[in-house]
């Protein structure tokens, strides 16, 4: 049995985040969404939102829950006997960062190890902080967000005029 954890700040959740919790449900037999409830960054969405958001878009797939978290991922993976910790990459920006995530938390447990998993075409440069952006500027991006994400999105940033 793997369990597997996939952590995030998911502020908000898009379908590149989703495309990669549903991927990593079909190689793993349980994944855990690990929203990360204080991360050193501002957020839009509570972590009560967030985990509502996911809630509703993986209501549909029994292998993956979704709770919050606080501290290091690697303890949370050890406390909930998570041998996996996935993470997705996109552009060669992200690949240093989390390589030196990775060497680090190989470290700290080296029993859990990270599994990289190649954001999908269409989602390669999809991504949070940009869709928070857009849909500030009135060009929101539908089509790469869960319905109800979309609408949590335009309560935050109401249509002008
Ligand atoms: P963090 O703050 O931990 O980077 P994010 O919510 O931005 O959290 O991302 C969580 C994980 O999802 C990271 O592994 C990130 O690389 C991955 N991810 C983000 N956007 C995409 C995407 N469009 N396609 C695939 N993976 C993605």
């Amino acid at each position: 049995m793997i369990r597997a954890i996939y952590p995030g700040t998911f502020d908000p959740l898009t379908l590149g985040h989703l495309d990669i919790a549903n991927r990593a449900a079909i190689l793993f037999d349980e994944v855990i969404v690990a929203v990360y409830d204080a991360p050193p960054k501002n957020l839009l969405f509570t972590t009560q939102e967030r985990i509502a958001m996911w809630r509703a878009a993986v209501s549909d797939s029994p292998k993956i829950s979704v709770r919050a978290y606080t501290g290091l991922t690697v303890d949370l993976a050890v406390e909930a006997d998570a041998r996996v910790l996935v993470r997705g990459l996109r552009a060669l920006s992200d690949f240093e960062y989390e390589q030196e995530m990775a060497l680090t938390n190989k470290r700290l447990a080296p029993d859990v190890e990270a599994v990289f998993m190649m954001s999908s075409h269409d989602y390669h440069y999809l991504s949070s902080s940009r869709i928070k952006e857009l849909w500030m500027l009135g060009k929101p991006m539908r089509e790469m967000v869960p319905p109800h994400v979309g609408v949590a999105l335009t309560e935050k940033f109401p249509p002008k005029g």
